[in-house]
């Protein structure tokens, strides 16, 4: 099932008397990235739950594939890899048990799911596959919750902070799994505080304050794409360089 692209139009969503968000247009394709950058408040969150599904525009619209439905769709939610604050991992079961769930959990949707192992080699839990989560730094935490959104094999990618707690290593290696995604094929939408996962990643980066856009900063062209974002996000005493 087609998911892309993902596309707001318009969109706002209001809390009360208070808009998180106004006027939103974006449309993530297939095989990019969009960063989405800006202070706490700004609705970097807000705008990944609306495309996960998870929050409703107040106004305006959020498709996939052109289709509103297709969010609520449980079929095509498996499409979906989605990766929030929390890590949705089972504490008592080791990092295997968890993927092998998902596995299960996806087969009896008739969903396909890439191995297991792999995805831990992946994010660099190889070693520590026996053990219960229970006993996972953060970090690993963070990793492993990763290692489920490529299990997945997702065509669209939601990543709220994919970076948070991560060490350099972490950091690399889940970089290098964006990529591997994006080159296969799925689109990904991700917040960021850190300008350098802007600048390892985003082929576009979309600046937010108060629920507005109040800058684009696209990659292409290449060579100016550091001073450019720098300067959009401010940034410009110490320049943008990217993760190695
Ligand atoms: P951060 O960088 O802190 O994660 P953010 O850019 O992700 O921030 P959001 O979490 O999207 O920001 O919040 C945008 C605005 O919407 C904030 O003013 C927040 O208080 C408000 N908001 C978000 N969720 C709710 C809610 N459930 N009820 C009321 N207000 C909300």
């Amino acid at each position: 099932m087609d998911l892309l692209p993902l596309r707001f139009e318009d969109v706002g969503r209001a809390y009360g008397r208070t808009w998180a968000l106004r006027g939103i247009d974006l449309e993530v394709r297939r095989g990019t990235v969009v960063g989405l950058w800006g202070p706490n408040g700004a609705g970097k969150t807000t705008m990944l739950r609306i495309a996960a599904g998870l929050e409703v525009p107040s106004h305006g619209c959020c498709t996939w594939a052109g289709d509103p439905r297709r969010l609520v769709d449980p079929r095509a939610r498996g499409g979906l890899g989605w990766m929030a604050h929390g890590t949705h991992l089972y504490p008592w079961l080791s990092a295997e048990e968890n993927l092998a769930l998902l596995v299960r959990l996806r087969r009896s949707l008739g969903l396909a799911s890439a191995d297991p192992r792999a995805a831990l080699e992946r994010v660099g839990l190889e070693k520590r596959a026996t053990e219960p989560v229970r006993t996972f730094s953060r970090g690993m935490a963070q990793r492993l919750s990763f290692a489920r959104v490529l299990v997945g094999r997702p065509q669209l990618v939601l990543l709220d902070e994919p970076m948070t707690a991560l060490d350099a290593s972490g950091r690399r290696l889940v970089t290098a799994a964006i990529h591997g995604l994006v080159e296969e094929g799925a689109a990904v939408l991700l917040s960021s505080h850190d300008p350098e996962v802007h600048a390892s990643l985003a082929d576009r980066v979309v600046c937010l304050e108060q629920g507005r856009v109040r800058a684009r900063v696209d990659r292409a062209p290449e060579a100016s794409f550091a001073a450019r974002l720098s300067d959009a996000l401010g940034t410009a005493e110490a320049p943008v360089r990217g993760l190695g």
